[in-house]
């Protein structure tokens, strides 16, 4: 590209290689989006439910990642094709919203091409086909809502909430500990949930992975866990009634801001210096001490002279502690953040009940912990596992777990799982399709039968012969016009959904519904790809 002026000095930009663009128009346009889109879609199917499989990826500097997580592997898979790339971003709007059904959204909408792809080789124009699909997901989306119930949360000790993060458990490598973890989310939830207003501030919840130990160490800190030691080893390990003084400002003498240089010609000089030096350390901790405070938690270092000191005045402190953490020791402790010794004063302290510094098994890790902490709201979970992966893999299952029983608290309502809603939302659909007289009646069908790859691709995924088990099933819904059964993927010889406590949020199932129809609709519009040759 170059920047050239014409005879009048205006501007005007020259684009070369013009000729080495690709363009792929019309219908030629349409399936080569649908086939590229598709193809991503497809490589989720097998990770669906709770038999589904793991990817690995690996990036281009080695790092392994190991997942189930739908967004997880869309995001670090590098999708090239500029239509695949907004199924990448669909498992992202739905891991934003929702947090949960990341997988369940791009097959929905691998299986939405498909049927497109039918349709449009029927001849029918997209857009006709884009209006069936609105029109068939509104459908969807009342008969989701009709056969919702509403659950009573409080029940049985918060049992219901547990079952439905056992759900988005159970399809992860953590499926084993699911009852272990999912009691966790759910206390974590609880702990900082607002019940009134319905609403979880998810800040609150701080998800921290420590890799060694198993999966069943992870634990559950009703406060704070900060990934630190205490500066000096000789400090108290242990403080009850912590009066923190939070810092952001370091325990050294102030720097010369210019290029001076100091010159230190002689011994008196150095004493002087020396001393004056000293003199700060002293001023900073005898600041810390008379305020009352009884641990220092401070953003920046200290000198070694200031730790010796601190130790010496047992004041225990810690160094280094992330600028998010400060916040949320702050907020939790209700303690204000103090960037200057000369502002330190006892009403800024913050109150813990009780710190400690833990350590871990044998490789002499350690962790500051801080509970009890007087405006209580910040908690943590531990999470432990035996290498970096599960670690990782955990936190990115918890976090799927503490969002679907976040969507529970902010709305009651579920649907069963399994596959049971989408087939039950299918069969209305289809029956509806039958009165309609225009030609939208066939992209309607299109979505009905769509529907069905959910149940499946989870009874493929569960070993059995998926043609004949679906329509064993849709015979079951319709016989008894129950819309509970779906596919038993765990081999429980029950296949009532709800009984066997396998339910998702009404609000991520809709969510899937709807992102998933605007994403198709949206690649059924595009019938023009310009692009540079590489990417055509
Ligand atoms: P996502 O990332 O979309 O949540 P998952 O791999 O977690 O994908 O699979 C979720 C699907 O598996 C949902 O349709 C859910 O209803 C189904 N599912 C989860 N647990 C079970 C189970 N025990 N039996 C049958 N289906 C299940």
């Amino acid at each position: 590209m170059s920047l050239v002026f014409d005879e009048n000095g205006r501007p005007f930009v020259i684009l070369r290689d013009q000729d080495k663009k690709q363009r792929v128009k019309g219908l030629e346009a349409h399936k080569a989006n649908i086939i590229a889109a598709r193809t991503v879609a497809n490589l989720l199917k097998t990770s669906l439910g709770p038999k589904g499989m793991d990817k690995m990826l690996v990036s281009p500097d080695g790092d392994v990642v190991v997942s189930n997580d739908g967004a997880t592997i869309m995001e670090q898979m590098e999708v090239e094709h500029q239509t695949a790339k907004l199924l990448v971003e669909l498992s992202k709007s739905q891991d934003n919203e929702i947090g949960d059904g990341t997988t369940g959204v791009v097959v929905l909408a691998g299986a939405l091409l498909e049927q497109a792809q039918a349709l449009l080789d029927k001849g029918i124009h997209p857009l006709k086909i884009a209006d069936g699909f609105e029109k068939a997901c509104e459908m969807a989306v009342d008969r989701v809502e009709n056969i919702a119930t509403e659950l009573d949360i409080e029940a049985h000790e918060h049992e219901e909430l547990i079952k439905c993060a056992m759900t988005a458990l159970g399809s992860k490598v953590v499926s084993k500990q699911k009852r272990k973890l999912a009691e966790i989310a759910v206390n974590a939830v609880l702990s900082v949930a607002d019940m009134e207003r319905r609403d979880v501030n998810l800040d609150l919840i701080k998800l921290v992975g420590k890799t060694g130990g198993s999966l069943e160490d992870t634990s559950f800190i009703d406060g704070i866990v900060i990934d630190k030691e205490f500066s000096h080893p000789q400090m108290e390990k242990e403080v009850k009634d912590a009066k923190i003084c939070i810092l952001t400002c370091p325990f050294e003498p102030p720097k010369l801001k210019t290029k001076h240089n100091l010159e230190i010609k002689n011994k008196d000089d150095y004493e002087k210096l020396y001393e004056i030096e000293q003199k700060y350390f002293t001023d900073m901790v005898k600041s810390v001490k008379d305020s009352g405070a009884n641990l220092v938690l401070c953003q920046w270092g200290f000198d070694d002279e200031a730790n010796h000191l601190l130790m010496h005045n047992k004041l225990p402190s810690v160094r280094w502690v992330g600028g998010v953490e400060i916040e949320l020791i702050a907020i939790a402790t209700g303690g204000r953040i103090i960037p200057r010794f000369q502002e330190i004063t006892p009403e800024k302290l913050g109150n813990a009940g009780h710190v400690k510094e833990v350590n871990f098994g044998t490789t002499n890790e350690k962790m500051i912990v801080i509970e009890e902490c007087s405006n209580s709201k910040a908690v943590t979970i531990l999470t432990r596992g035996g290498n970096k992966m599960i670690v990782a893999e955990a936190l990115r299952c918890l976090h799927d777990a503490i969002c679907v029983v976040r969507n529970m608290i902010k709305n009651h309502k579920i649907v069963p799982g399994g596959g049971a809603s989408e087939l039950s939302a299918s069969i209305y659909i289809q029956e509806e399709a039958d009165k309609i007289e225009t030609i939208e009646q066939y992209s309607v069908r299109g979505f009905a039968e769509a529907l069905e790859e959910i149940p499946l691709a989870l009874a493929t995924n569960s070993g059995y012969d998926a043609m004949q088990y679906v329509s064993d099933l849709k015979e079951q819904q319709v016989k008894s016009g129950n819309p509970y059964y779906g596919v038993d993927a765990m081999n429980t010889g029950n296949n009532q959904m709800i009984e066997e406590g396998i339910y998702e949020s009404v609000m991520s199932k809709k969510q899937q519904l709807q992102l998933s129809t605007q994403v198709v609709k949206m690649i059924l519009k595009i019938d023009d790809v310009i692009a540079p040759s590489e990417y055509a």
